[in-house]
């Protein structure tokens, strides 16, 4: 068997304060239908990065649905992830290789993990490409039952074709596909049925909740960063299409007109993402000892916690993308009144109105230029915080994701 993913216990009655009494009950009619179906999220990793984020909150609340709702990760070794990375940055629009042994590599891990899938649910949701192949494989071995869904988050809008082809391949048999913006679909994909849903932030998680200042400085001290100066954030895998050296960047131009600023690079790593440690090392290289440049990681023991701390105690977040999926870290910093500068890309798009909740950039000039904005006008700084919540709680919280899926497995 693969191993199950523990969850937290949630209830949806607590979410009545965040999204609205009328949320809880729309949303437990929706559901009732559903009531006693099993169902099965498969993904690659229980930590580090959104997919994991999203099923921490979404597995207990559709327990307490009724719905039935396991969640396991896949196993692979490391020339699997290696494999699987390169197909990530292939569907994102990179030119990666792409060779017969690497699909061979990936279809016979899928074939293993194919035998671990728990059995007996109505109802599989395989989230982005590493799991995509289990459905062939089961095929291949007679042992194809109830819905698939093919849940992908990544931005396939400017893909490297032979990736695609592969990929297409791997999901035309799925029943659903769910993507984040309908730009995100590809033209050429055949078979499944399209849904699109946007990811969601748990305001009740740890990461998410309300901290009072005593905590964010007890956080900020831990961790040396001082508290009476400005400070930029931005919270992302180690991953050039998350472009930390370009944050650096614009950092450095923005210091120039606000000396004391700090930059807060906060980064997980993966273990679905070998990538991550090569890349944590050049920006270590880049950073070049500047004691005002933070490269904090969970390897520093920063948990949601400290995340919190960090998002809330920062002047501006940047999230300075070259493709995004989504980018649920702009939504935590929206949900906490912190303006953020983010790339005008993917998914980041639907969460930032450009000049309102936020900015959208497409370069580094842009970026340090938009930074020194919002530090030097506290007025637009609060307005646009309080913009970005507001857009938040009417768009991208937990509740709105699970009834988009309540109507979308009604529907299949
Ligand atoms: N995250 C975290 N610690 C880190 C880096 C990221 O907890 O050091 C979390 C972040 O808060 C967010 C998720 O990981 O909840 C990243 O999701 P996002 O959609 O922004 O990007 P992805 O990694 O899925 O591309």
């Amino acid at each position: 068997m693969l191993p199950i993913v523990p969850v937290p216990q949630r209830r949806l009655d607590d979410y009545r304060e965040a999204a609205g009494p009328d949320a809880v009950e729309r949303l437990r009619k929706a559901a009732a239908p559903l009531t006693g179906a099993k169902v099965l999220h498969v993904n690659s990793t229980a930590f580090g990065g959104g997919v994991a984020e999203l099923l921490f909150a979404q597995v207990p609340l559709m327990n307490d649905l009724g719905i039935e709702t396991v969640w396991q990760v896949i196993e692979g070794a490391e020339d699997f992830f290696t494999v699987t990375k390169f197909a990530h940055n292939g569907l994102q629009g990179a030119e990666v290789p792409w060779t017969p042994e690497m699909e061979a590599i990936y279809l016979d891990r899928c074939r293993s993990n194919a035998q671990g899938v728990a059995e007996g649910f109505d109802y599989m949701i395989i989230h982005d490409p590493q799991p995509a192949g289990i459905l062939g494989a089961l095929e291949e071995q007679g042992r194809r039952t109830g819905k698939w869904i093919w849940r992908c988050h990544i931005d396939l809008s400017a893909p490297h074709v032979p990736v695609l082809n592969f990929f297409s391949r791997q999901v035309a048999g799925y029943d659903g596909a769910v993507f984040t913006m309908e730009e995100f679909a590809p033209p050429s994909l055949r078979g499944p049925r399209l849904f699109v849903i946007p990811p969601s932030i748990d305001p009740l998680s740890l990461k998410n909740v309300y901290i009072d200042h005593e905590t964010v400085y007890e956080v900020l001290t831990r961790y040396g960063v001082d508290r009476s100066r400005p400070i930029l954030t931005q919270v992302s895998r180690f991953d050039p299409w998350k472009d930390p050296l370009g944050v650096i960047d614009a950092y450095r131009l923005a210091r120039k007109e606000v000396p004391g600023l700090q930059l807060l690079l906060i980064g997980s790593m993966a273990h679905d993402d070998p990538e991550g440690w090569h890349y944590l090392e050049v920006t270590e290289a880049y950073r070049q000892g500047d004691p005002d440049i933070f490269l904090l990681s969970n390897l520093h023991e920063v948990g949601n916690l400290e995340v919190n701390a960090f998002q809330r105690a920062s002047a501006v977040v940047v999230q300075k993308s070259l493709r995004e999926g989504f980018g649920l870290v702009v939504s935590e910093a929206m949900w906490k009144e912190v303006p953020v500068v983010g790339g005008d890309v993917g998914g980041i798009r639907l969460q930032i109105e450009d000049g309102v909740t936020g900015f959208l950039v497409t370069s580094v000039e842009a970026c340090a230029e938009r930074v020194v904005q919002i530090l030097g006008d506290p007025e637009l700084r609060s307005k646009m915080g309080r913009a970005g919540r507001e857009r938040v709680a009417e768009r991208f919280l937990t509740l709105r994701e699970l009834q988009d899926y309540v109507g979308m497995l009604s529907a299949l």
